[in-house]
């Protein structure tokens, strides 16, 4: 397993400094370039899954068909599809046609925005921090990529392989923690993408505003679940459940809370429980290694055992803690109310928390008394029941019967809104993120003689008065007023042709009749 060492913090100016370097030989624009250090990257993975996988066990205690298919195998999909895209996402875009301008030829030229910061957090270390990356070279930047501390041997194996395999004239990882990433802020780039949590995203933000440097945060919250009695609830329970198993919970996407109607919570805690029995039936503490992922760093599991500690609530389920092994076994608390400790902040393992309401109302209040979550689930088979909640919550991704696969979902974006993040990655819309759309004309001298001339002192009245004819927008009626009949021809013409018709019809018939 390769070793952990941290970039020397004297090595950080040197390193942008190269890669803006690199950056202007102008090597990153071409598509071929792209392509190749796209596909560099995918085999990267796929000939080393197994040392992927041993690493991420190594850091996470996951298993490894978990790793395989929540991690390696999506990213190396999505690298593919920015392999099979990058020439489209790329080309330069006609803009519609427009009868004043189109002698411009006005075009959006897809131009890389430079060279890019991207920070990953610690857990889903490679995903988080390689999709991105690759995002940012299908965009054409360079880019410095920083990889959590918290998963020294994921981080120390991308470290070697990213060195080895990917050009490093405008690619580098930087591993380190607090002053190295510390340092990497002070330097401006030309875009940042931090994913993590809320606190570390405001120094972000502060190092960003200093240099103005554009920024995507991709960051976590409290994701609620509200529960319609009417829902298949063996379905529901298991994969709410399997959302607080899957990484322990350590998933930005995991279901945080779940609000259920008072009278049904016993009957939804009875099929989380025999939703455990099925996934464990060996007791999950004394289960081998590699049955479940446990906690990052004792730290979280110290964390954790506060707010277990400190809650009001009634443990249903579980409620163990190896910390030895930073190990919880998945925990349900029932009977939890809004201002428990376990409401207090971002769960972010394996622990779920159930609060009664009265209605589905008081459910949908609770959520938006709230910060925006980065993902709000219902499970319903109700469809005014799903679009209530909807319509009435704001959340990054709105998810019915389902939770946290849809970041695995082709062509949807994936991103907050407000405290859960702002910006979005995954697929084209990453591209985007990396993308500085450039405004483009050339406009010919021959259009100066038809009208464009007026512009140019001195002024002549008439000139400008037909240059602005051309030009003036005609606004819609004025709010509340009624348009003129007159100016209802599309009603006119159908009533106009209905009434042909109708003519044509009746002599037919007149006449057959004759
Ligand atoms: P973390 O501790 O690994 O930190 C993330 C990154 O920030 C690391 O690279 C770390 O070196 C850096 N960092 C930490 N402290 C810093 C400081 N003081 N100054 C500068 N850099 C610093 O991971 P984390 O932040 O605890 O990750 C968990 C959070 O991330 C959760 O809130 C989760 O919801 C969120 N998350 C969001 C997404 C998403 O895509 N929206 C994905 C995964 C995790």
């Amino acid at each position: 397993m390769s070793k952990l060492e941290y970039t020397p913090v004297e090595e950080i100016p040197k390193i942008h400094a190269d890669l803006y370097r690199g950056f202007r030989t102008g090597k990153t624009k071409s598509i071929e370039y792209r392509k190749d250090q796209l596909l560099r990257l995918a085999y990267l993975l796929q000939d080393n899954k197994k040392r992927f996988e041993d690493a991420l066990f190594a850091d996470l205690g996951r298993p490894h068909p978990e790793s395989v298919l929540l991690e390696l195998d999506p990213l190396i999909g999505d690298i593919k599809e920015a392999y099979g895209s990058v020439k489209k996402w790329s080309a330069t875009e006609k803009v519609r046609f427009s009868p004043k301008w189109f002698p411009m030829g006005p075009a959006i030229r897809k131009e890389p925005k430079g060279v890019a910061l991207i920070i990953a957090p610690f857990n889903y270390p490679v995903l988080l921090l390689l999709g991105p990356f690759a995002s940012a070279i299908a965009a054409g930047c360079a880019a410095v990529i920083k990889p959590s501390e918290l998963t020294p041997a994921t981080s120390a194996l991308m470290g070697e392989l990213v060195s080895k395999h990917l050009d490093q004239d405008v690619y580098r990882l930087v591993n380190g923690a607090i002053p190295e990433t510390t340092k990497l802020l002070e330097l401006p780039w030309n875009h940042i993408l931090y994913t993590g949590n809320g606190r570390v995203a405001k120094l972000v933000s502060h190092a960003a505003a200093e240099h103005l440097t554009p920024l995507t945060l991709e960051l976590g919250g409290k994701s609620a679940v509200i529960i319609d009695p009417k829902c298949d609830l063996p379905t529901a329970a298991k994969r709410i459940l399997w959302g607080k198993v899957a990484n322990a919970g350590q998933i930005c996407l995991a279901p945080d809370y779940v609000l259920v109607p008072r009278q049904f919570q016993d009957t939804f805690v009875a099929a989380l429980q025999r939703a455990f029995n099925e996934f464990f039936p060996v007791d999950p503490l004394k289960a081998p290694e590699g049955t479940m992922a446990h906690v990052i760093s004792d730290a979280h599991v110290q964390r954790l055992k506060r707010l277990l500690d400190a809650t009001r609530g009634t443990i249903a389920i579980g409620g163990q803690v190896d910390a030895a092994r930073r190990f919880i076994v998945p925990t349900v608390v029932k009977d939890v109310k809004t201002d428990d400790a376990l409401m207090s902040e971002e769960i972010f393992g394996p622990i779920l928390p159930v609060l009664p309401v009265d209605s589905v109302d008081e459910a949908i209040e609770i959520v938006n008394a709230r910060d925006h979550p980065l993902a709000l689930y219902v499970f319903t088979t109700d469809a005014k029941f799903k679009a209530k909640v909807f319509d009435n919550t704001q959340s990054g991704a709105a998810i019915a019967n389902e939770v946290v696969i849809h970041l695995g979902v082709d062509h949807l974006p994936f991103g907050g809104i407000g405290p859960s993040g702002s910006g979005y990655t995954t697929g084209k819309f990453g591209f985007d993120t990396f993308t500085h759309l450039r405004a483009t004309i050339d406009n010919p001298s021959w259009v100066d003689k038809l009208v464009m001339s007026a512009r140019y002192p001195p002024y002549d009245r008439g000139a400008i008065q037909k240059l602005n004819k051309m030009s003036k927008p005609t606004l819609p009626p004025r709010p509340g007023s009624r348009p003129s009949l007159l100016k209802r021809w599309p009603l006119w013409l159908i009533l106009a042709l209905v009434g042909l018709v109708t003519k044509v019809k009746w002599r037919s018939i007149v006449g057959s009749a004759a």
